[in-house]
């Protein structure tokens, strides 16, 4: 049988061995000869240079280069066979292997001096020798020994060691079934291929980079010959992952620009400012800026496509409704899109309070200007929601506040100006889409995005690259400090009891709680039992998932908040009942609610001065920044308790800790990308699956980013639908088909 031509798309069963290639096809999902070139090494051994060994993470699969400096061969004391102890060292670190055999044949393998790649998954050190307890072990570790030339010995590649004999030794992300080497053997025999692989970057664009031609790249990152080569390899094949995405945005922007809107200009007698006459604060500076610039922008012919990143409590939603004034005074409708239900409801209540007289077109006591703000979300009664739209149709409303509810198809709008969608992060860029055909005539209504999670700047380049960026970092002069403490339950017991004092104290004094948790429960669950009291109870655990929203309500009705009306608000409960729920919380006759997060974004109760959230370490650093965001709204001093049963140092408590020091949310953001990355330097465990972004990374390649949008700035441009570039055009194909989430979760 002659062996599968060698192609870029040929399946690798062909080319390789049958159980190599189920495997890799298994693990890596890797199936063609283009996958697997496209499978670059996740760093390289340096002949010559060990791995340091004294960072080797416990838990993860690892693939280390050392020297053999000990072994010794002991019989099992309670079965057959021997335990061979071999100790590896990086000069200075040492890490044990353990092997069990029948004979003790390992000891022939590695005999002491030898140098080679082992690989396996790190574990504590469980054998006799004192020396090294506390440390590392792998357990059976596969193991390639370097021959004495210094290369990878293995019978069958005596050819591999002429064609590769560079200093660097490529360390793929492997798995515990498929070993670095195996793939390297099966790299080397499909690697003629490099050259024929499809090469999306216009030829124009390489030579003005200076960069490698693809093949040559894909060669150099698989067997770089030096630490220069391989950097270059590295150089374009980044390249080319920061130039498809922002191929892609240009495209979109190239297509809106193109688009027409119609253009909403301010009036200097209208509603807006009637509003702003009535408004009893003075606005930001923030405000103001963005303001002027989204007014300039929905004055123009053709759609604006704006994020507002506003800190949280930074006032984004009056910098939203005065924007829909503008529109509502040019003549048109205004949407205001919301990701869940409890905020879509709580932005009609707070709008139509904020609008006063302005809100009741048609009744006895409107404004001049008066309109009607319309509430669409997906649980209404057909009666209401039959009224409600009809008032959208007719344009008698023309703000309309809803959720994704209002993307349905037999929502229509009399004349669809501006779309606002808050806190972003939720929605994909789909739905942007989707209601941007809520127009006729291919006109687009202009576009405003708002989001409390501060995002990088090239993240936002590169997730938000189809919009323009302001930013608000100011929250309103006379915001009330909010402090933040780290309670370690079951260590300090007599702090937790204190939380349950602190509350009370609150609420005595007319002020609102809330107690967030991570999870609703059941009816039927276990009663709460605090930390301490659960640790001393004989070793019975946390349960899954962490405290329970109903159990916890229930403990402190009948315990610390006794005679409180505590309420509970979650995700499982209509959406009447929700409403209810947040109302009485709002009015005070209901001044404590525990909640899980679904109070975690735009919640606004001005009242609300205090907040805990138990079992803290198990929502994300955002996460808590959003939750926290939700006290010191107004002008009482708020306090924020991040109950955790953790009771030993340990990264969880550090990163409580950062939050705890700190209300700045760029500044999280940086604790959350830092804490991320983590785990990243020696592991190859999470390697596995397969990204499109391998060798960017949004945070730290700003400068290839920024070169490569100006590029393709330029491609697109001449070139908008790439009839000239097929192979860029299929990529884009490609790109679409794939989500957008992917690029965040490199962050
Ligand atoms: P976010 O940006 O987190 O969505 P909101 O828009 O909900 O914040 O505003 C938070 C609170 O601040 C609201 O109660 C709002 O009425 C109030 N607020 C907004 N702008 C100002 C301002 N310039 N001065 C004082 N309070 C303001
Ligand atoms: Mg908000």
């Amino acid at each position: 049988m002659s062996p599968a031509a060698l192609r870029p798309e040929a399946p690798l069963s062909g080319l390789i061995g049958g159980r190599t290639a189920t495997k890799l096809s298994k693990e890596l999902d890797l199936h063609t000869v283009q996958d697997l070139l496209r499978h670059y090494p996740r760093r390289y051994a340096e002949r010559g240079q060990l791995t340091d060994l004294s960072g080797v993470p416990v838990d993860e699969n690892v693939t280390v280069l050392a020297r053999v400096s000990y072994v010794t061969t002991r019989r099992m004391r309670k079965r057959k066979g021997f335990v061979t102890e071999v100790h590896v060292t990086d000069g200075s670190h040492t890490l044990a292997l353990t092997f069990f055999d029948n004979k003790g044949w390992r000891r022939n393998q590695l005999p002491v001096g030898k140098v080679g790649l082992f690989a396996g998954k790190v574990t504590p050190y469980r054998g006799p020798n004192r020396s090294m307890r506390g440390r590392g072990q792998l357990v059976h570790p596969e193991f390639r020994p370097l021959d004495d030339s210094g290369d990878l010995a293995a019978a069958h590649s005596a050819e591999a060691l002429t064609a590769f004999a560079g200093a660097l030794i490529p360390i793929y992300p492997a798995t515990s079934k498929v070993r670095s080497w195996d793939i390297a053997d099966s790299v080397r025999v499909v690697l003629d291929a490099a050259e024929m692989l499809p090469d999306l970057l216009p030829e124009k664009v390489r030579v003005h980079r200076d960069l490698l031609p693809l093949g040559a790249a894909v060669r150099a990152i698989h067997q770089p010959r030096d630490h220069r080569e391989y950097e270059q390899a590295r150089d374009r094949l980044r390249f080319d992952e920061a130039f498809v995405v922002q191929a892609e945005l240009a495209r979109r922007r190239h297509r809106t620009s193109g688009t027409p809107a119609v253009p909403r200009r301010s009036r200097v007698d209208g509603a807006l400012a009637e509003f702003d006459a009535a408004l009893p604060f003075t606005l930001t500076d923030g405000q103001r800026r963005v303001g002027e610039q989204i007014a300039a922008e929905i004055a123009r012919d053709h759609p604006m496509n704006r994020l507002l990143q506003g800190e949280v409590g930074s006032g984004k939603t009056v910098v939203a409704l005065r924007a829909m004034l503008t529109v509502v005074d040019a003549g048109g409708q205004a949407v205001l899109l919301a990701p869940t239900e409890v905020l879509a409801h709580q932005h009609h209540r707070s709008l139509t309070t904020l609008l006063g007289p302005l809100a009741r077109a048609g009744m006895i006591d409107a404004a001049d200007d008066a309109t009607r703000v319309a509430l669409i979300t997906g649980s209404m009664s057909a009666r209401v929601a039959r009224q409600e739209l009809l008032e959208v149709a007719s344009g008698q409303a023309g703000i309309v506040v809803g959720t994704h509810a209002l993307l349905e198809e037999h929502v229509q709008f009399q004349d669809l100006g501006l779309v606002v969608i808050d806190e972003q992060h939720r929605f994909g860029v789909d739905q942007r889409a989707a209601l941007s055909t809520k127009v006729t005539d291919g006109v687009r209504p202009h576009v405003l995005v708002m989001t409390a999670t501060p995002i990088p700047r090239t993240v936002a380049m590169t997730v938000f690259g189809d919009l323009d960026i302001s930013t608000m970092e100011e929250v309103p002069a006379g915001r009330a400090e909010v402090g933040t403490h780290v309670v370690q339950a079951s260590v300090k017991p007599h702090f937790f009891e204190r939380v349950w004092k602190r509350v009370r104290e609150e609420i005595e004094a007319g002020r609102r709680v809330y107690v967030v948790c991570p999870r609703i429960g059941a009816d039927d669950e276990p009663a709460y039992q605090p930390p301490h009291v659960r640790g001393s109870a004989g070793g019975s655990t946390e349960p899954d998932g962490g405290t329970a929203a109903l159990s916890l309500a229930a403990w402190m009705r009948s315990g610390p908040l006794q005679g409180i009306d505590v309420g509970v608000l979650h995700g499982r409960m209509t959406s009447e009942d929700k409403d209810a729920t947040v109302a009485a919380f709002e009015s005070g006759s209901v001044p404590c609610l525990v909640s899980t997060t679904v109070v975690e974004v735009g919640v606004d109760v001005t009242a609300a001065s205090t907040m805990v959230i138990m079992d803290a370490e198990r929502f994300g650093v955002s996460q808590l920044h959003q939750l926290r965001g939700r006290i010191g709204r107004g002008n009482q001093p708020g306090v924020c308790m991040l109950v955790t049963a953790i009771d030993e140092p340990s990264p969880a408590l550090q990163r409580l800790e950062a939050i705890a020091g700190t209300r700045n949310g760029f500044e999280i953001a940086k604790v959350d990308l830092e804490q991320r990355r983590e785990g990243d330097v020696l592991g190859t465990s999470q390697s596995g699956r397969r990204s499109s972004l391998r060798l960017l990374s949004v945070l730290r390649h700003e400068d290839v980013i920024r070169a490569a949008r100006d590029h393709a700035e330029a491609v697109i441009a001449d070139d908008p639908d790439c009839t000239r570039h097929p192979e860029l055009a299929r990529a884009l194909e490609a790109f679409g088909e794939r989500d957008e989430a992917e690029y965040m979760d490199r962050v």
